[in-house]
């Protein structure tokens, strides 16, 4: 016996010595690989640097994106995670619900967006006569509203009082772990409405969650506010107070003194000012625009007069109020009267609705071709562009125009109507206008300003690539364009050469608002969108994404802009994706260092991590080395000499842009109503 276990011994420290060897082998050969793996890449890089045209797909070779990118539509989802299965109602049980609710002291403080919620998320269950709901002294969890049927409710044995249809039990379960003080028991067969307080719990801390993002949205687009930090703004949020008014009510008087400031919280407000002896209309604001800042850290007269426009609901706070709250010592001061003659210069400018659509009339072909047909300008993945102008040929418009068949075809009619509304209300020297818009039973159309030195695209193509000072002024334009929108809670979420329109000065401006969405910043939103060679990681992984893609697709931008093609490009999306999530970035030798380092830090794969996204936002991209000659502010005003200009040609207004010929297709008639608000 003893003898095996040593020949045993023996045989296990052998192995044991073999199994050593093996390893150290392991990792000799590891070694050596990992020395390979370096030569290799150290070769590569020599490589690179001697820019020798490359015959493999290893080395840099940036495959030139010839055809348009294809766009990714998202289709409406719920945005918010669902807690749970919602409960088809029809119209009466619904409203038995809200009376129910409206009736009961705890439950009716809930609000609107709160009490639909509860509505759709109560669940359906039913008891035979004798059985018992709840039972006296167990823990509760969930609250009841009586759909039909009677109950009665009993305490040590005595019977309290009845239920019946309408009526309201347990609701103190939802919201905290108690037991019950009574029991409830079906008389005759019942139906009721359940909730537990868990989806209960889930409705409220969502909603509260959301309304305090926005308000801390809103206070960060105040100049004054933009440098307190969350926690400071946060407490600001604590002190302010909600104050309604009626239609026409005057929330602050032209020269009276100014003490609070105020955040729309729903409706309109209607900006006026003295002139001469009337009052003449400076601006509309809307939900989450503020008003009186100036109020908060010096003595002032109100500068203009702001009154209700139908019935408004403002989130305030008082001078005094404000400054327990916050050190004010420094904060930023700066002179609001400017913004008012700005935004009233504008609408001088703005033909507004007097365009009328039987005022407009096609620009035809002159020669070639297409001789006679009417000019097309482009022709997206939804629309068809085609340039019109007034009969007394006095103005140029771009005439997007969409088939209502189509878009309800691919759900996109939430995004459409969106794609307007911002246009509508945005006024920004770096964003295509929105003159006026129409519909009928077939086509919605957009008469939008007229970007007559055609696609950043069509030029990108005409000449390979843009030497640095070009490329770095378009992206310049972009920045702005993103510090306007972000700044509006808009993300654009469709950036790409060929939705850069440059005007007849060379300015770039943004086209094609298809696929932005407004969403308060610290939010998070689950859609699949974009065009696959601009999409930013998070987006592929569905992680939930934010602001900071436009920023990702800011640095790809740059990239193409400089190098003509995307970095991360294939004909089969599956591989575009493979790469983008791989993120190797492969830069040509004649990129410049700033260029090189402007763009991986904003194709970082990490949001938090990529330049525009952090600490110091949108200013970090403006204070790059790679804009280091860019006078922000004279681009701003539109007083800087453009260097596009030269790629823009000289001829007839459509010479800039490809052409298209005549559609002859008529889209079908399309009566749901969607656009009724168009
Ligand atoms: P996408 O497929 O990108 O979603 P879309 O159908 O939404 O496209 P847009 O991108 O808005 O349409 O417009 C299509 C094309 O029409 C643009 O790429 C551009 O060539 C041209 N275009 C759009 N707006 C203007 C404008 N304001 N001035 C001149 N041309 C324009
Ligand atoms: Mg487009």
């Amino acid at each position: 016996m003893e003898k095996k276990l040593e020949e045993l011994k023996q045989q296990l420290q052998k192995q044991c010595m073999i199994n050593q060897e093996l390893q150290r082998q392991n990792k000799d050969l590891e070694q050596r690989l990992q020395e390979k793996e370096r030569l290799l890449q150290e070769l590569n890089g020599q490589y690179d640097e001697l820019g020798v045209p490359s015959q493999s797909g290893n080395v840099v070779e940036p495959e030139i994106r010839k055809s348009r990118a294809a766009v990714i539509a998202s289709e409406p989802l719920p945005e918010t995670l669902e807690i749970r299965k919602r409960v088809k109602k029809v119209a009466s049980e619904t409203s038995l619900i809200v009376k129910a609710i409206q009736k009961n002291d705890f439950l009716s403080r809930l609000d609107d967006e709160q009490t639909a919620m509860m509505v759709d998320l109560l669940a359906v269950s039913s008891y035979k006569p004798n059985d018992d709901v709840i039972k006296e002294g167990t823990e509760g969890d969930s609250m009841y509203i009586v759909a039909a049927g009677e109950l009665l409710v009993t305490q040590a044995g005595q019977t309290l009082r009845s239920l019946t249809t309408g009526d309201v039990f347990g609701e103190l379960a939802i919201l905290y772990n108690c037991r019950r003080t009574a029991t409830v028991k079906a008389k005759t067969a019942v139906r009721l409405w359940c909730m537990e307080r868990q989806t209960y719990r889930t409705i409220i801390t969502n909603k509260s969650k959301k309304k305090r993002e926005q308000l801390l949205g809103f206070l960060k687009t105040s100049r004054t506010l933009k440098e307190l930090n969350d926690v400071q703004l946060s407490k600001i949020i604590d002190s302010m107070e909600e104050v309604k008014y009626q239609d026409k009510d005057v929330i602050v008087r032209e020269g009276a003194e100014a003490n609070a400031f105020y955040i729309i919280l729903k409706g309109e407000v209607l900006v006026t000012k003295n002139v001469n002896g009337h009052q003449k209309q400076i601006r509309r604001m809307g939900k989450g625009e503020h008003f009186g800042e100036q109020a908060l850290i010096r003595e002032v007269l109100r500068t203009a007069t702001c009154s209700a426009e139908g019935p408004v609901t403002c989130l305030s706070i008082d001078k005094e109020v404000f400054e327990e709250t916050i050190p004010i010592e420094h904060l930023e001061l700066f002179d609001d009267s400017k913004v008012l003659q700005e935004a009233e210069a504008s609408e001088k400018s703005s033909p507004g609705s007097t365009l009328r659509f039987k005022d407009l009339v096609p620009v035809l072909y002159q020669e070639g071709r297409y001789q006679g047909d009417p000019v097309t300008l482009g022709v997206g993945g939804f629309g068809r562009v085609e340039l019109v102008t007034t009969v007394n040929h006095e103005e140029y418009y771009a005439m997007k125009r969409v088939s209502k068949k189509h878009i309800v075809a691919k759900r996109q009619e939430e995004h459409m109507l969106f794609e307007k509304k911002i246009l509508k209300a945005t006024q920004c020297n770096f964003i295509v206008s929105l003159h006026a818009a129409f519909k009928d039973t077939r086509y919605i159309y957009m008469v939008m300003e007229f970007c007559v030195g055609g696609e950043i695209w069509t030029k990108l193509k005409e000449v390979g690539r843009f030497d640095e000072p070009i490329a770095m002024f378009c992206t310049a334009c972009v920045v702005e364009a993103y510090a306007y929108l972000h700044k509006k809670n808009i993300m654009y979420r469709d950036l790409k050469p060929e939705n850069l329109m440059l005007d007849i000065k060379g300015y770039v401006k943004l086209v094609d608002f298809g696929f932005s969405k407004e969403m308060v910043h610290g939010d998070k939103t689950y859609s699949f969108v974009g065009t696959p060679e601009y999409m930013a990681p998070e987006i592929i992984k569905n992680q939930g994404h934010d602001f900071a893609v436009d920023f990702w697709s800011l640095g790809v931008l740059i990239y193409e802009l400089l190098v003509g093609s995307p970095p991360f490009s294939s004909s089969e999306p599956q591989k575009i994706y493979a790469k983008i999530l791989d993120g190797v970035l492969k830069y040509p030798p004649y990129m410049s260092e700033a260029a090189r380092s402007i763009i991986s830090k904003m194709c970082r794969p990490r949001p938090g991590q990529r330049l525009g996204n952090t600490k110091n936002g949108i200013r970090d991209v403006r204070n790059h080395r790679w804009f280091s000659s860019m006078n922000w502010h004279k681009l701003r005003v539109g007083q800087l000499d453009a260097p596009t200009v030269r790629l823009i040609r000289k001829g007839p207004c459509y010479i800039n842009f490809d052409r298209f010929p005549l559609d002859q297709t008529k889209a079908e008639e399309e009566f749901s109503g969607w656009d009724r608000d168009f």
